[in-house]
């Protein structure tokens, strides 16, 4: 398989943190986007490179078009795109729709909504082939709340992602005469931290004994999903939405 060179957004934990250290083990040179934990995304640089492959970190705010315009230029410096993830993406504490305030559900579409076309958006200005690029692939992290629309809990965040299946879908058909394939992934419950950012850390472990395998699953399963999906392996794959969910 030929060495890649991939952007991911919020690579400094979870899924995004998984994707970055297996693409590394394949040589993939991985451009680190986070938004405040320079920390993190320092660890996972470090680790990239400990892993023989390149790596920079890169901050900005997926829900600001300065900073993704910004994160896409300085990401071209490591070498032109053949891949991005666009996996950045934020839930909130547990409410009904009557319960939401406007702030709330501003910043939910604009991180995970806003934030995922404008990506989407730089990614196809680099990678099409009209415009001077060499094709390749654009992986997005929707989820699975996207069909249960996780009613009472996070019908806000569900719906974004709903959005996600829809702008794969589409994009798909846009870019795949340009040479770049766009394929989504829909995870269950996984284990990570963005359930303590929403104040349920042991949301993924609780919920998960429910599910057919009775376990929630792990970062590094949705990246060995999302790493298929950026690799040759997938030629044939493109406007795909892949749950991996232990069969939800
Ligand atoms: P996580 O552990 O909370 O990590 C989130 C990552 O996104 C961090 O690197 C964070 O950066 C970054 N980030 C957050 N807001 C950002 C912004 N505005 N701009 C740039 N980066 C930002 O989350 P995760 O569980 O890995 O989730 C990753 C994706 O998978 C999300 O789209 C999520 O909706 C989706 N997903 C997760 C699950 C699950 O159960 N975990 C299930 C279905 C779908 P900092 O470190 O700087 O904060």
């Amino acid at each position: 398989m030929t060495a890649k060179t991939i952007l991911i957004t919020g690579a400094s934990r979870g899924i995004g943190r998984a994707v970055a250290i297996l693409a590394a083990q394949k040589g993939w040179s991985v451009i680190v986007n986070y938004l405040h934990n320079d920390v993190a995304a320092q660890r996972v640089v470090d680790m990239v490179r400990t892993l023989g492959a390149k790596s920079i970190k890169i901050q900005g705010d997926v829900a600001r078009e300065d900073d993704v315009i910004r994160v896409f230029r300085e990401a071209s410096t490591l070498g032109p795109l053949d891949g991005v993830v666009i996996n950045a993406g934020i839930v909130a504490p547990p409410l009904a729709l009557v319960d939401m305030t406007l702030e709330r559900l501003q910043r939910m579409f604009d991180v995970n909504v806003l934030g995922a076309y404008l990506c989407a958006r730089e990614a196809a200005r680099q990678m099409i082939k009209s415009r001077g690029g060499n094709g390749g692939s654009i992986v997005l992290v929707s989820s699975i709340a996207a069909v249960s629309g996780s009613p009472n809990e996070f019908i806000d965040y569900a719906g974004s992602k709903g959005a996600i299946d829809t702008l794969t879908k589409g994009l798909a058909k846009e870019l795949g005469p340009q040479g770049v394939r766009v394929n989504a992934v829909r995870p269950g419950l996984i284990d990570t931290e963005i359930h303590a950012n929403a104040g349920q850390p042991d949301r993924a472990r609780r919920r998960g004994l429910n599910t057919p395998l009775g376990r929630p699953g792990c970062a590094e399963e949705v990246a060995e999903a999302i790493i298929w999906l950026l690799s040759d392996l997938s030629s044939y794959n493109t406007g795909t939405l892949l749950d991996v969910t232990g069969g939800v």
